[in-house]
């Protein structure tokens, strides 16, 4: 049997930090997923939660951290915990971030240049931590026995989903992504919202068949129209390829700011309404701040 792998959720909340009683069950912290497999840890995205899962991990007394870096796409919410990751200061950690392309450096400059002096106080070339790029190549890289993939997502500016794959499971992260832009009936799927939205091919062979699939489900289909070409998908949508990808558990994230728990509460309700009038094995839920699963 192959080791245990970890997913924990430190912020599910798309575009801007949402503090306050209205999202305390689903949280208010901004993108970060933490994948964790033996001493290998994987971070997806760095948007605030992950100031508490710097906080967590050296709190877990680990005498060297190293730490991977994925980030879907560098838009605010995405990248701004970076300069609060306490372990990024500490001369004992060594944190990879890694590039989609051979020769790209977006990363690592917009990195650098959120911590100018006209932003923090703290310069990026002042972080304690050996802080190194890595590149894919060809959409795939190799980190140790697990084997990860990217692909590029409709979404202003471009972003990248990633899969992990090790010893039989896959787990799929797959934030900011206008997938309702995607869809072979597109014109079919906004007039008549019942139909069975049909997505492209080479995203239904990226997810096939994983354990879990993290996706930007961030509005209702009442909400989507008014925020056409924004980057962002309906959860009914998620729903969709969800099941058409044969997906086991799927993970609705990136909610909206603007949607209390109740309202998070009532968009997962129909994502799983709708999967059950399809005949849906899957589990779908809404991704939740604190939340840990073991694969
Ligand atoms: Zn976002
Ligand atoms: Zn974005």
């Amino acid at each position: 049997m192959s080791e245990p792998l970890f997913v924990r959720f430190w912020g599910t909340r798309g575009s801007i930090p949402t503090p306050g009683h209205k999202t305390r069950r689903f949280g208010g912290n901004t993108s970060c997923v933490e994948i964790r497999v033996g001493d290998i840890e994987l971070i997806c995205d760095g948007g605030t939660g992950l100031r508490e899962l710097g906080l967590d991990l050296l709190a877990r007394g680990r005498p060297k951290l190293e730490a991977h870096f994925f980030f879907s796409h560098m838009h605010w919410d995405h990248f701004q915990g970076f300069p609060f990751f306490v372990p990024a200061y500490g001369p004992e950690s060594e944190l990879f971030v890694y590039e989609t392309q051979a020769g790209d450096e977006r990363v690592q400059k917009l990195l650098h240049g959120q911590m100018s002096s006209e932003y923090f106080p703290v310069e990026f070339g002042d972080l304690g931590a050996r802080i190194t790029a890595r590149h894919f190549e060809q959409s795939t890289l190799e980190l140790g026995s697990i084997r990860v993939r990217c692909l590029e997502q409709r979404h202003p500016g471009r972003s990248f989903a990633y899969s992990f794959e090790l010893g039989g499971k896959k787990i799929v992260y797959a934030t900011d992504s206008e997938l309702d832009l995607l869809l072979e009936n597109r014109e079919e799927s906004l007039a008549n919202l019942d139909a069975v939205r049909r997505l492209p091919r080479e995203l239904l062979a990226f997810v096939d068949g994983a354990d879990l699939l993290i996706a930007d489900g961030q509005y209702t289909d009442a909400e989507y129209p008014k925020k056409l070409g924004w980057g962002h998908a309906r959860a009914n949508t998620v729903a969709d390829l969800a099941q058409q990808a044969g997906v086991k558990q799927c993970a609705v994230f990136h909610h909206d700011p603007m949607h209390s728990d109740e309202l998070v509460d009532q968009k997962i309700q129909s994502a799983c309404e709708r999967l059950d009038r399809q005949g849906g094995k899957l589990l779908l839920f809404g991704a939740r701040e604190g939340l840990e699963l073991k694969f």
